[in-house]
């Protein structure tokens, strides 16, 4: 998606570590009425796709999730990372490996926001190993729940995680695949012919 990307490429930083900050319009502060266009293109991507619900992990693809959810006419649900006193008794529970924080933890949700009944378009802000969209197919799986789809908005092509859950079988779509970053010179290569 070209106003992605080249967003990213006028306000990404690339960090040591191969990361790419995209605090000033992703995750951190919100640019939403690019989130609305990503929405539409989300929408565009997975027509005809029976979606009557999407799903997302705290905490920074909510923003994202919330304004494609608008677009669809859809609720959408975030697994939550910590067990909180608002989540009743026996949620569906996963354990994730966090790319950023290099460490475990758990996410769950409510069986009362996810049933058989649900045909789930999932949604992240990033996907880099793809553990943090395992851990939400598990959860969708667990509820007897369908995959309709994986929407991505930006997914680091150089780690394994695309082709990971590719392979699985699920329909993927990231709106802008960084085949490259570079920390010295700042440089960011994209996936062409997109
Ligand atoms: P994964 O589970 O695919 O390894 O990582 C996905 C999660 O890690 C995303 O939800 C995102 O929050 C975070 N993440 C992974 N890579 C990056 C990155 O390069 N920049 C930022 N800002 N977050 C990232």
């Amino acid at each position: 998606m070209k106003l992605l990307e080249d967003r990213i490429r006028r306000d990404g930083v690339v960090a040591p570590g191969q990361v790419l900050k995209v605090d000033s319009f992703l995750n951190h502060q919100m640019d939403v009425e690019l989130f609305w266009a990503m929405g539409q293109e989300f929408k565009r991507l997975f027509a005809g796709a029976p979606i009557n619900k999407i799903v997302t992990i705290e905490a920074s693809g909510i923003g994202i999730a919330c304004i494609a959810a608008a677009v669809f006419h859809v609720p959408v649900v975030f697994a939550k990372k910590s067990q909180t006193k608002n989540i009743d008794g026996n949620p569906y529970q996963v354990t994730v490996e966090s790319f950023t924080h290099g460490r475990q933890y758990q996410v769950m949700i409510s069986r009362k926001y996810l049933t058989s009944a649900d045909h789930v378009l999932l949604i992240d802000d990033f996907m880099a190993n793809g553990k943090a969209m395992a851990g939400l197919i598990q959860l969708v799986q667990m509820a007897g729940a369908t995959v309709e789809g994986a929407g991505v908005a930006i997914e680091k092509g150089f780690q394994p995680g695309g082709d990971a859950i590719r392979r699985m079988g699920i329909h993927v779509e990231s709106l802008a695949i960084i085949e490259s970053m570079n920390a010295e010179t700042g440089e960011i290569i994209f996936k062409e012919n997109r």
